[in-house]
C-alpha cells in the first residue's frame, strides 16, 4: 500500500493488484512446495578455456508449480529474500547438492559444485554453523563446494562483521567463494577487500555486450586483467556465441559458462553430456 502525503492512501492500480496476488500465490505455494520438496536443481557446466576441462557445475534452482506455473529464479529469489523463505530454499539446494555429490563420488564421477547464496542469508548469525551441519549430515566434502555470492547488495555496516567472520569460517573448512554478477553491483571493492573470494564471475549482460562496441571489449578485458592481478579465477557467464568465446579466449579469461557449452541440466542429463564432452 502506497502512502501519499503521509496520510491519504492511494488506490492500487490493476497492475499492483495483479502483482500482489501473484506474490501471495507464490508465497502460499512455496510453503507447500518446500514441504513436499517439489523444487528441483539443475546443473550447468563451467569449462576451462585453456584445457577444455569441466571445472565444475553451477547448481540452479527450478520450480514448476501446479498453480503458480513456472516460477523462474528471478521471480522466486527476490520474493523469498523478502519473506525469509530464502533460508528454506538454501537448505533444500544444499541438501540436494550434497546428496548428488555423494552419489557422484560413490560412482567415481569427480565433480565440483557451485551454489548460489544470497548475502542476506549470511546476516543470520547461525548461517555458517547451519551450513556445516547440512554438509556433515549429508556426508559432503566441503572442498567440492563453492558459494557464489552476488554483489547486488552492499554489505550493511551492522552485519558486516558477522558476515565476514562466517565466510572466513566456511573458507577454513574448505569452501571456496566466488563473487557473482561482477560488474553489475556497487560493492565489489569492499567485498573483495574483506571476503575470502577466490573467483569472479563476470555477469552475463556484460559478456553479451562484448561484441557490440570496442569500448565494451576494453572494459571486459580490464575486468579480466583486474581479477587476474588479484590472483582470482575469472569466469565469464552467459557465453552464447563462438565470437564471444573467442574474444574471451584472446583476453585470457580462465573459464566460461553458458549455452554455447551447455544449458542447465538434470544430473542424469549432465552425466550423458559429460560422456560426450
Ligand atoms: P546467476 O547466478 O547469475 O546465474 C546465471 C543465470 O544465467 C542462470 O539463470 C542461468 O540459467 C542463466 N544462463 C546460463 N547460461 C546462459 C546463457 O548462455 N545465456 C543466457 N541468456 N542465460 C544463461 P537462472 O537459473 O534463471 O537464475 C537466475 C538467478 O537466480 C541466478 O543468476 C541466481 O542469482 C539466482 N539463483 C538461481 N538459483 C539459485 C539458488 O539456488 N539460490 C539462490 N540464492 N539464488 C539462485
Ligand atoms: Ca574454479
Ligand atoms: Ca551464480
Ligand atoms: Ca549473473
Amino acid at each position: 500500500i502506497k502512502e501519499r502525503g503521509g496520510s491519504a492512501i492511494s488506490a492500487l492500480t490493476a497492475d499492483d493488484h495483479e502483482r500482489l496476488n501473484r506474490k501471495a500465490l507464490i508465497e502460499r505455494r512455496l510453503i507447500h512446495a518446500l514441504d513436499k520438496k517439489n523444487l528441483e536443481v539443475l546443473y550447468q557446466p563451467q569449462i576451462n578455456l585453456k584445457t577444455g576441462d569441466v571445472e565444475g557445475v553451477e547448481a540452479l534452482v527450478r520450480w514448476q508449480d501446479t498453480e503458480a506455473g513456472i516460477v523462474s529464479p528471478d521471480e522466486l529469489i527476490p520474493i523469498a529474500e523478502e519473506n525469509g523463505m530464502i533460508h528454506e530454499i538454501g537448505k533444500f539446494v544444499i541438501e540436494t547438492v550434497c546428496r548428488q555429490l555423494k552419489d557422484w563420488t560413490s560412482r567415481n564421477i569427480p565433480m565440483n559444485v557451485s551454489i548460489n547464496s544470497s548475502i542476506r542469508e549470511f546476516r543470520d548469525k547461525d548461517m555458517a554453523r547451519l551450513f556445516m551441519e547440512h554438509l556433515t549430515i549429508n556426508g559432503c566434502d566441503a572442498n567440492r563446494l563453492t558459494i557464489e555470492i552476488t554483489e547486488k547488495f552492499a554489505l550493511e555496516a551492522e552485519a558486516e562483521h558477522s558476515i565476514v567472520r562466517q565466510m572466513k569460517q566456511l573458507n577454513q573448512k574448505g569452501i571456496s567463494f566466488s563473487l557473482d554478477d561482477f560488474g553489475t553491483g556497487y560493492a565489489s571493492f569492499r567485498y573483495m577487500l574483506l571476503l575470502p573470494i577466490s573467483s569472479l564471475k563476470i555477469d552475463k549482460d556484460i559478456i553479451q555486450s562484448i561484441t557490440q562496441q570496442e569500448k565494451m571489449q576494453k572494459l571486459i578485458n580490464g575486468m579480466i586483467q583486474f581479477g587476474k592481478s588479484l590472483d582470482l579465477q575469472v569466469v565469464a557467464e552467459g557465453v552464447e556465441t563462438k565470437e564471444q568465446l573467442e574474444l574471451l579466449r584472446v583476453m585470457d579469461c580462465d573459464s566460461i559458462q553458458g549455452y554455447i557449452t551447455g544449458h542447465p541440466m538434470t544430473a542424469n542429463e549432465l552425466e550423458t553430456w559429460l560422456k560426450h564432452s
